[in-house]
């Protein structure tokens, strides 16, 4: 815990005859109250909090719906702003939405550290995916300001006691004054694409890759394009009119201003869960490749036309789902869980949408369009799967006398986190034990160590002891080489990919309970929340106090 700084033992024994040693244990156990005060406020009840209140911003009254640029998605993003800045950052947000917050340095111009994740939702999904990211980080930014606050000696007393009371101004002041790089945290405006049907718009935008990529010319269902959005976003923000390539050139962030870049994210997996841990780092993230196919047959009478004499576009679209889930080592042939490579390499293929026309029972499909989703850790592999899965699409089609067209709307390497980011998140999951230990309600139990280099053993968990569960649920300090703490390969797209085209990045992964996520059911507990604060908050404490 940075705190001010005790006062030199000298000092102390000739203002009071006490010994200095009860002097120091006042002092400690004075600084230790009221850090873990603030921390419990600043590091589990406004995250878990905040939390809650988020996914109550919705488009839908039943389900959690926010996607690019609507009402819930604008109201969130005001509601965003707000937060950030009682956590004692500056706010804007950009033509694209993005809600940027920032608190400068010592050096306004010193390279800043990136906190982020995206808060737009896919369809019916659950609090935590992106959301998490966004608080936690705010949480760890505004518990850092606060502690540099202390450190330059601004007195808290009385001012942050209860959740939601904005970092006061005098301790903003002298936290930039002593931090020795800007925090930048970004809420990302569109992560999910589900209205473009894309892919990361809002990093993509502060990396400068929209126009390259071509996405500018991506249309919504209504036919309205990116283009448009932004030309209409920035004129809207009183800014006049420009071409949206001009606009989309001012989103970026030049390479030269960003240091690093950190993101925290539920696993959306159940790895983290199966080993009973809370928090893990991020190595590399699978490389992704996504195919749509249009499979055009002839349409007919389902009474009149023989089977001998059809060119049916769903039973080809259904041999070519078989084809994909058989070349990727799925479905009932499958060798049992023998194709090492393709465990070992993550190898995942999914066909999840499929359209039929004209849908009807009684009609012999004439057209069908699916979208197939291939992903692995090994560029190489996933490369030769994708031409593979082409091949066999244009071979079932030949053989079934109908047309298909093929077309990649999204290929995005493999993605390495830096090893020494992913080093120091390690080490920060670890020694933000004894916070941890401070902010969580009903204290915790040290761990004990049976040994040099052995490891820990928890308290049993129980209801009553949330902290001594979260321990249990996080890594030990007792092997010293970061093997307790799981590192792990993310199957799932992240901001963090487009962020990789500009600086070093890694992530660090929230279990997720039942490792369910894009739905209602997508829980994180609220002391894995604590942790992922308190271990964020350590890392970057580390960086700029
Ligand atoms: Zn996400």
């Amino acid at each position: 815990m940075g705190s001010r700084r005790p006062w030199g033992a000298e000092k102390l024994n000739r203002m009071h005859p006490l010994p200095f040693s009860l002097w120091f244990a006042l002092l400690m156990f004075c600084r230790c109250v009221s850090a873990s005060e603030f921390a419990h406020i600043t590091l589990n009840k406004e995250p878990n909090d905040h939390l809650e209140s988020l996914a109550q911003i919705s488009d839908s009254e039943v389900s959690l719906e926010r996607t690019f640029l609507s009402p819930a998605h604008r109201r969130a993003s005001t509601q965003l702003r707000v937060w950030m800045e009682e956590a004692g950052m500056e706010t804007w947000v950009d033509a694209i939405g993005n809600v940027h917050g920032r608190i400068n340095s010592s050096n306004p111009d010193a390279a800043a550290i990136v906190i982020a994740s995206h808060f737009d939702t896919v369809l019916d999904g659950g609090k935590y995916d992106g959301a998490l990211g966004i608080i936690v980080g705010m949480a760890a930014i505004k518990h850092t300001v606060l502690q540099a606050a202390q450190q330059a000696g601004v007195d808290l007393a009385g001012s942050i006691q209860q959740a939601g009371a904005p970092v006061p101004e005098a301790a903003r002041t002298a936290a930039q004054r002593t931090l020795r790089a800007p925090l930048h945290l970004v809420a990302f405006s569109d992560e999910e694409g589900i209205r473009f049907k894309s892919t990361f718009l809002g990093s993509r935008a502060v990396v400068g890759s929209l126009v390259p990529n071509g996405m500018l010319d991506a249309q919504d269902r209504q036919g309205q394009s990116l283009r448009k959005v932004l030309e209409a976003e920035h004129a809207a923000a009183g800014k006049g009119s420009r071409p949206a390539e001009e606009i989309a050139a001012s989103l970026v962030l030049p390479p030269q201003s960003v240091k690093e870049y950190v993101e925290v994210h539920i696993e959306q997996g159940p790895v983290l869960e199966g080993l009973g841990v809370s928090l893990g780092a991020v190595s590399a993230i699978a490389g992704q490749t996504r195919l749509w196919v249009v499979v055009n047959g002839t349409q007919g009478h389902a009474g009149t036309v023989p089977m001998r004499g059809r060119a049916d576009a769903l039973a080809a679209g259904a041999s070519i789902i078989s084809a994909i889930e058989h070349i990727c080592g799925g479905g009932p042939d499958a060798p049992p869980a023998s194709d090492e490579a393709s465990e070992n390499e993550m190898l995942v293929c999914t066909v999840g949408e499929l359209r039929v026309w004209p849908g009807a029972s009684n009609v012999i499909p004439g057209s069908v369009q699916l979208s197939v989703d291939i992903r692995a850790k090994a560029d190489m592999l996933r490369t030769s799967i994708v031409q593979q899965v082409k091949a066999d699409i244009t071979r079932l089609c030949i053989t079934r006398g109908v047309s298909c067209s093929v077309a990649q709307n999204h290929d995005a390497p493999a993605v390495l986190s830096d090893a020494g980011l992913v080093q120091d998140l390690v080490s920060a999951i670890r020694t933000s034990q004894p916070l941890l230990q401070q902010i969580l309600p009903s204290g915790g139990e040290a761990a004990e160590c049976t040994g040099p280099g052995e490891q820990c053993k928890w308290g049993e968990n129980t209801e009553e002891n949330d902290a001594g569960e979260a321990l249990a649920s996080s890594p030990s300090a007792c092997s010293g080489q970061g093997r307790d703490v799981p590192v792990l390969v993310s199957g799932a797209g992240h901001d963090t990919m487009a962020m990789a085209e500009i600086t070093k990045v890694a992530m660090m992964f929230v279990r997720c309970r039942g490792g369910i996520s894009h739905s209602p059911l997508e829980h994180t507990e609220p002391k894995d929340v604590a942790a992922a604060s308190a271990a964020l908050a350590t890392f970057i404490a580390g960086r700029v106090l």
